[in-house]
């Protein structure tokens, strides 16, 4: 029986070291391998730094897993990721800088890799769709895959298989949103190349409508590791409240692979399951007509409608999204707003009763490029599009929308978690 450890996060490096040994996580390493970690460093941004809890592995965490390694004779260590460059230029680089890895690498002597930089090789999911890895991931000896307890906003959790997706080349991350293949379908195929050899699930904070800092996030000091990543994914869900047939990529993983989703085929060994589990939503609301977020209906924002994004609109487009939808807010002042649809991913249809259609993105302007439906489009292209290009074609459609207001949300939501008990920033450095 496939073993996981659970285990209650209270000292550095010691409860790292309990998990690991819980599930002979460390039997298959040899000293001179060569080892690759994969932490959760999903997106950056310089200006408006996310707020780290339950977002980003713990660099707490993650330093003390190097010392576990180096303790047991490693010497050749790298930590790769590919973040997503929201901003131009500001992609993993900034954010090995803004949480303290760079310092890990001075410190430890290991290597950072930015696997969007990284040379990459064809994995094929069927004969004609195949992702491109980076090879680093590929070619190392040990790989431990370093998620964090979080959930998703399309796949409702973001584990250890979501983690990989970060191994892909940017072109590759796009293809998974695919508008007819599907995103839980995808991503799976990774973990297939990859092999981890380890997953730790970093659950020092859990995240609440994840992926990114805009949920809520709660301490939580649970450690979750396993040799086999769908059995540490599974324990994972099961502390958030998701029962693991429920999630589509185990679905997926579990039918290609012959693997059980009965949680009584797997062993937890440390803590029990029933004291950590702690029910985590994912989903956010949108109008019953689908127009806006619940915010929208609240507000009684009318007129304007930003229909609820799908599992087709990529990281590189969803902030924009989000975006939009506190610009359209600063432009309401109470009365109906003009007759817009704002249309992004790969696959939304316009729909009747509007004067204007914007389609933020390449993707969403070539799924309308022949729909009869659209009186008059406003296409922003780019792939994501520019901030400017975004606000400059709100304004056209008679939105007189109030950058200042959507930098202001950005940085109270950065800002958020300042000065709040349990939540300390020092876990996003390395230690002194
Ligand atoms: S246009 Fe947007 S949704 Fe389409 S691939 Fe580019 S970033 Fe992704």
């Amino acid at each position: 029986m496939q073993s996981v450890s659970l285990v209650k996060y209270s000292k550095s490096t010691d409860s790292l070291k309990q998990a690991i040994e819980l599930c002979d996580g460390l039997s298959k390493l040899k000293p001179g391998d060569k080892v690759l970690i994969k932490p959760n460093l999903v997106a950056w941004d310089e200006l408006f730094p996310p707020a780290p809890y339950g977002v980003f592995t713990t660099t707490r965490l993650v330093e003390d897993l190097i010392i576990i390694l180096k303790e047991y004779g490693c010497s050749d260590i790298t930590i790769g990721e590919g973040s997503v460059e929201v901003k131009k230029g500001v992609g993993t680089m900034a954010a090995f800088a803004g949480l303290g890895y760079t310092d890990l690498a001075s410190k430890y002597g290991v290597k950072l890799v930015d696997f969007n930089e990284s040379k990459s090789e064809k994995c094929s999911i069927d004969a004609s769709t195949h992702l491109m890895i980076a090879k680093e991931a590929l070619e190392c000896d040990f790989f431990i895959n370093f998620p964090v307890l979080k959930t998703h906003g399309q796949t409702k959790i973001s584990l250890g298989l979501k983690n990989l997706k970060g191994c892909l080349k940017a072109s590759s991350k796009k293809l998974c949103h695919h508008p007819e293949l599907n995103l839980e379908y995808c991503f799976p195929f990774v973990a297939d190349y990859v092999k981890p050899k380890l997953t730790i699930i970093d659950g020092i904070y859990a995240l609440e409508k994840g992926a990114l800092h805009f949920g809520n996030a709660y301490k939580k000091d649970t450690i979750i590791a396993s040799t086999d990543i769908l059995a540490a994914d599974i324990i994972g869900a099961k502390v958030m409240g998701y029962e693991p047939t429920d999630i589509a990529h185990f679905v997926t993983y579990a039918t290609r692979h012959n693997k059980s989703l009965v949680l009584s085929d797997y062993a937890v060994k440390g803590e029990k399951l029933v004291d950590h589990i702690q029910p985590l939503k994912w989903d956010w609301s949108w109008t019953a007509d689908n127009t806006g977020p619940g915010a929208f209906a609240k507000m009684g924002i009318q007129g304007v409608a930003l229909p609820k994004y799908d599992d087709t609109l990529c990281s590189g487009c969803s902030p924009i999204a989000n975006m939009c939808n506190i610009l359209v807010m600063s432009a309401f002042k109470g009365q109906p707003l003009p007759k817009v649809e704002i249309l992004n991913g790969k696959k939304m249809q316009a729909r009747p009763g509007y004067d204007k259609t914007v389609l933020m993105g390449n993707c969403i302007i070539k799924a309308n490029r022949n729909n009869p439906t659209i009186k008059e489009s406003v296409e922003v292209k780019g792939c994501p599009p520019d901030f400017d290009d975004v606000v400059k074609a709100l304004k056209i459609c008679g939105l007189e929308v109030n950058e200042m207001a959507y930098l202001g949300y950005m940085k109270q939501q950065s800002e958020k978690y300042n000065g709040k008990e349990g939540f300390d920033p020092l876990y996003y450095r390395a230690s002194s």
